[in-house]
């Protein structure tokens, strides 16, 4: 399995780095695991063919893993793709494909079969995927419930199954705890290290994982910490180059 992580940076935008969005080529299928505003440059820039592309997965509706999605599509429709392209989102699956239209890029004139499908379908569509629901959006129910939004709070890490090693992208997360039952056989964890306490992070040495890949706005004081630590267990997740698994 390769992965080449296309953006480390978090919500809050930073020059240098590129929003939310991992390539993964696994077993003959290419995946792109969320797809944060400007994705498609990151995919230009590392001479992905877009073509390959088999499925994107979309973690939660925050814009810095969704926003990109959009120019996706229109992109592969004035390339002329052909092949059929399936989107899993985490909620809201008629609403998300009604966006489509409303941006003109109505799926009916697409040059090729777009499906949106609802998380729960990930696994069947593609056995190497597997989705775990994780504790990120649990801090809106408040907001969610006092104004009756249809929202659903459902946000999920993605787990990549290969014959040697698996990959797991936590996404965002609010506690590594809410996904520990996913590193079962696990190799390679790129992790949100900006939105969990560094506790939960230092937690993360007690698991089996081998290497463990720092993202999402990781502060430079735990970075230092966790980089210097004996074991090199963690690393500082880098944009573009590929890792092996
Ligand atoms: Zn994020």
């Amino acid at each position: 399995m390769q992965i080449r992580i296309l953006g480390t940076g978090s919500g809050l935008p930073e020059l240098g780095k590129h929003l939310s969005s991992v390539h993964v080529n696994c077993r003959g299928k290419q995946y792109l695991l969320d797809c944060g505003e400007g994705s498609i440059y990151q995919l230009l820039r590392y001479g992905v063919d877009v073509n390959d592309l088999d499925a994107v997965v979309i973690t939660h509706f925050h814009p810095d893993h969704v926003a990109g999605v959009f120019m996706l599509v229109q992109m592969l429709y004035l390339q002329g793709r052909s092949k059929d392209l399936s989107i899993f989102i985490p909620e809201r699956t008629e609403e998300f494909e009604g966006l489509f239209s409303m941006f003109y890029t109505f799926p009916e004139r697409l040059c090729f079969r777009l499906t949106i499908l609802p998380m729960a379908e990930l696994n069947s569509k593609f056995p190497d995927l597997q989705a775990w629901p994780n504790d990120h959006l649990l801090g809106y129910s408040d907001v969610i419930q006092k104004h009756k939004y249809p929202n659903q709070m459902k946000a999920f890490s993605i787990q990549v199954h290969d014959d040697k090693y698996d990959f797991a992208y936590s996404s965002d997360i609010g506690s590594t705890d809410s996904i520990a039952p996913m590193f079962e056989g696990v190799h390679t964890l790129l992790v949100d290290a900006g939105h969990p306490a560094p506790e939960q992070i230092y937690k993360l040495q007690n698991s089996k994982l081998k290497r463990i890949l720092l993202t999402h706005g990781v502060s430079p004081v735990l970075l230092r910490e966790l980089v210097k630590q004996e074991n090199a267990l963690y690393e500082e997740a880098i944009e573009g180059i590929i890792y092996n698994l």
